[in-house]
């Protein structure tokens, strides 16, 4: 059994998705945690306890909650980080 934020999962989830869309940025590791600590520190983080299978059911109800959001922040977050790339 372990906690975790799923907000993470989500993110990461959503990011890879959006970053199919863009041709023309970085996505290098690096940005893609810049992108992701970009969001997540603008969303309210959503703990659970992983505990094989019961976990799932919870987490697409969390999943279809927060989409909008996410989507919104992620969204954010790839534009900031690709117009100022840390390295
Ligand atoms: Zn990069």
């Amino acid at each position: 059994m372990r906690l975790y934020n799923y907000m993470e999962e989500v993110v990461k989830d959503i990011l890879e998705k959006l970053l199919l869309k863009k041709q023309d940025i970085c996505k290098c590791q690096k940005c893609k945690f810049d992108m992701m600590a970009h969001a997540l520190n603008r969303l309210p983080p959503k703990y659970v306890v992983s505990n094989k299978g019961i976990v799932f059911t919870k987490l697409q109800e969390v999943e279809i909650q927060f989409r909008t959001d996410v989507v919104k922040e992620v969204t954010r977050a790839i534009e900031h980080i690709s117009k100022n790339p840390q390295h």
